[in-house]
């Protein structure tokens, strides 16, 4: 009944990504056989889009900081980012030969800026472990008795014996590399939770036309506050990129982290443009370029204050005549573009689609899981590790070293 010589496989771990292969080199350490099937051409397929090709794999935060960068399941991980650890990760790819750089204060690369190196690393430690690699195999099923594992079943039908999985099928986005959340239904049909998978890291679809005007245009040093209806659930500092309709860039893919649908028209977000001034700080600013500016129209006054491409539209959205003279305007006026530049507002109708979202948050309930060995609640010899589970993080390399934690808790577990 097995094929592929699975009838003396012992573990198969399920998909090929990091937390996959991982999973896979850890456990060949303790037991004779494993296998690792993925169903795509080739392992690792998501990984070489990381980074923008050259993957952030990790960072040099302490695992205590690592766990702060997660913003959903993060009590979930200690164990597993304690027992394998950023420094850990470092030392993996450090002592396989793999040479590391440091950018923007905590993130590691690889120093070749290569991401396809540090898929090589762990296909050479996965051969070196005599884990086999089965590619063009896709699990349908994972085949228990009495709550324990006994199989899987793939593709075709055919049931390869185990006596132990480990699940690492990936999240949802990006599903041309393999991972299009397919993977969760395999833990729900035994009994598994399901935290509801959500797109994040993702761009955010905003209802304003007038981002239109400005698409392309970078804003820096900016606070955005995110809103659901009245009360304010989230805030951040940096950058973002206005798009037609759309919000992308760093903080905007840190918003769309505290964004579930579907009742997106309740999230509404409030762009203070000047974050370092206070209101009082501002108003009177103002009044400098406007006294500065005193003989000029209002919409030529503000190019010291705002990028070209945003002129236009707060002069227009300050509800100020573009052609009134500097000197002519009131108090009153200056207070509503006060207001109108410390809170620009943006209303969100929707994400961008999986093919833009860089993880999905959510998975199999991290409450059907041990944390301590992530193996599951509910089936015996069910390991669970990576995306598939319901932790996540923000970018920086913590994504991955999530992966690579829980896959090397779970792969240590299997004897
Ligand atoms: C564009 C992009 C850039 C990113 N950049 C970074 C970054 O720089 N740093 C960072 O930390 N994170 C980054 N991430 C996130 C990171 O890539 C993922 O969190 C990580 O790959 C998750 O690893 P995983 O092994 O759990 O799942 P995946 O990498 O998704 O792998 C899952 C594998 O399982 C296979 N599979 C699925 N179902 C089955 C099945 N039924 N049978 C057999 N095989 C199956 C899939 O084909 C796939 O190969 C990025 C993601 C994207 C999309």
């Amino acid at each position: 009944m097995a094929e592929n010589g699975g009838k003396n496989a012992k573990v198969f771990v399920i998909g090929g990504g990091p937390a996959g292969l991982m999973a896979a080199i850890q456990s060949a350490r303790g037991v004779r056989k494993v296998k690792l099937l993925e169903r795509g051409p080739g392992t690792a397929r998501k990984l070489l889009l990381t980074g923008e090709g050259r993957c952030n794999l990790t960072s040099t935060l302490r695992p205590s900081e690592v766990i702060e960068q997660v913003f959903t399941g993060a009590s979930f991980l200690y164990s597993a980012l304690y027992q394998f650890t950023p420094e850990d990760t470092r030392r993996f790819f450090e002592d396989r030969g793999l040479k590391l750089k440091k950018e923007r204060g905590r993130r590691l690369y690889p120093a070749s800026d290569r991401a396809e190196d540090v898929k090589r690393i762990l296909l050479e430690e996965a051969e070196r472990q005599g884990v086999e690699i089965l590619t063009g195999v896709e699990v349908k099923e994972i085949i228990t008795s009495g709550q324990e594992v006994r199989g899987v079943k793939i593709k075709g039908g055919r049931v390869l014996p185990a006596r132990a999985a480990v699940l690492a099928t990936g999240g949802k986005s990006y599903p041309g590399t393999g991972s299009d959340g397919s993977g969760y239904q395999l833990a729900v049909r035994l009994g598994h939770k399901l935290a509801e998978p959500e797109l994040a890291l993702v761009p955010l679809k905003v209802k304003e036309n007038w981002t239109k005007e400005a698409a392309g245009l970078k804003l820096k040093n900016v606070e955005l506050s995110l809103f659901y209806r009245e009360s304010k659930i989230f805030s951040s500092c940096g950058e973002f990129i206005i798009e037609e309709n759309k919000i992308t860039g760093a903080e905007a893919l840190r918003l769309s982290c505290h964004i579930t649908g579907p009742d997106y028209h309740n999230y509404r977000i409030l762009v203070d443009l000047k974050p370092a001034l206070t209101r009082e700080k501002l108003e009177k600013r103002l009044q400098r370029d406007f006294d500065r500016y005193s003989n000029k129209h209002f919409k030529n006054a503000l190019g010291d204050l705002l990028p070209a491409y945003l002129r236009p539209v707060v002069v227009r959205k300050s509800g100020i005549r573009p052609e009134r003279v500097c000197h002519q305007i009131t108090a009153g006026e200056r207070e509503s573009l006060v207001r109108l530049l410390k809170g620009l507002e943006l209303n969100v109708t929707g994400k961008g689609s999986e093919n833009e979202a860089i993880i999905t948050a959510g998975g199999i309930a991290a409450a059907d899981i041990n944390p301590g060995t992530m193996e599951s609640r509910i089936v015996r010899g069910l390991y669970c590790a990576g995306e598939v589970l319901e932790p996540a993080a923000y970018t920086g390399g913590h994504n991955l070293q999530i992966a690579f934690s829980t896959g090397y808790l779970a792969g240590s577990q299997i004897n």
